[in-house]
């Protein structure tokens, strides 16, 4: 018996000019993303980073008040590898980030301060494809992400951020999904893969207590094989996936 072929990925739009990345942790735009936003900014495209929380809970051996300034420090340094300068945090307890009202709250108040037309987040699905378990963090900020694309539009949801001098932006046309186990879109990685590499490299402290292997080792043969897999859709070119909700 064959498989099905699937079918191709389509180049992802291009008449945008700012983009907003919204994720739960440091290194989740690392794991996957980042060869995409560096051929982005290479574009001239504006890109800035907003995390949920600074992955404070991300290291075994390392308590949540030392590893909180250590992670932030490696994502700044991560995202200026491939040109992203701004990067947010909101401070939201990482393991236990809460999907609801709290958390569509701020990340709509980032969409209006930023007025990206794309915005891109991780995952919201509850696996990564097949068996593998997504984690609660990636759902709730995956999920609060597709929805605050439509709260910060609407003056009345959160009538609190106009009081703040937020006003309505109803310009986000498109919610790109990185690492969705249902991808319709795809970017050439070719140029930005090395960067990318650099990039998540920049996790050095975490990488280091998460892996005996050689981080560069590691980090290459992860990100090769993951470009690859997307690039089996998209004329064989490496290439980073997403899931695009238009709106
Ligand atoms: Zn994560």
């Amino acid at each position: 018996m064959t498989e099905p072929t699937p079918s191709p990925l389509q180049p992802m739009p291009e008449d945008w000019r700012r983009a907003l990345a919204v994720v739960a942790h440091p290194d989740d735009l690392e794991y996957g993303c980042s060869a995409a936003i560096a051929a982005w900014t290479d574009a001239g495209r504006e890109i800035a980073y907003v995390l949920a929380t600074r992955g404070e809970a991300g290291i075994d051996t390392l308590p949540p008040a030392e590893c909180a300034p250590l992670r932030e420090r490696e994502q700044r340094a991560s995202a200026a590898v491939v040109g992203v300068r701004e990067v947010e945090f909101l401070d939201h307890r990482d393991g236990v980030v809460e999907y609801g009202p709290a958390l569509r709250r701020d990340i709509a108040a980032a969409i209006r301060r930023h007025r990206p037309e794309l915005v891109i987040t991780l995952n919201h699905r509850d696996t990564w494809g097949a068996v593998a378990w997504n984690t609660p963090d990636h759902l709730a900020v995956g999920r609060a992400t597709l929805d605050a694309a439509a709260d910060a539009g609407n003056r009345w949801i959160f009538p609190e951020l106009t009081g703040q001098g937020l006003e309505p932006w109803n310009g986000v046309r498109w919610v790109a999904v990185a690492g969705s186990s249902s991808p319709t879109h795809a970017v050439d990685a070719t140029d930005g893969l090395e960067r990318a590499v650099r990039s998540l490299l920049e996790h050095r402290t975490y990488l280091e207590a998460l892996t005996d292997e050689d981080p560069e080792t590691y980090v290459r043969g992860f990100l090769q094989q993951y470009t690859a897999a997307a690039g089996e859709r998209f004329g064989g070119r490496p290439a980073v996936a997403f899931e695009v909700f238009g709106r």
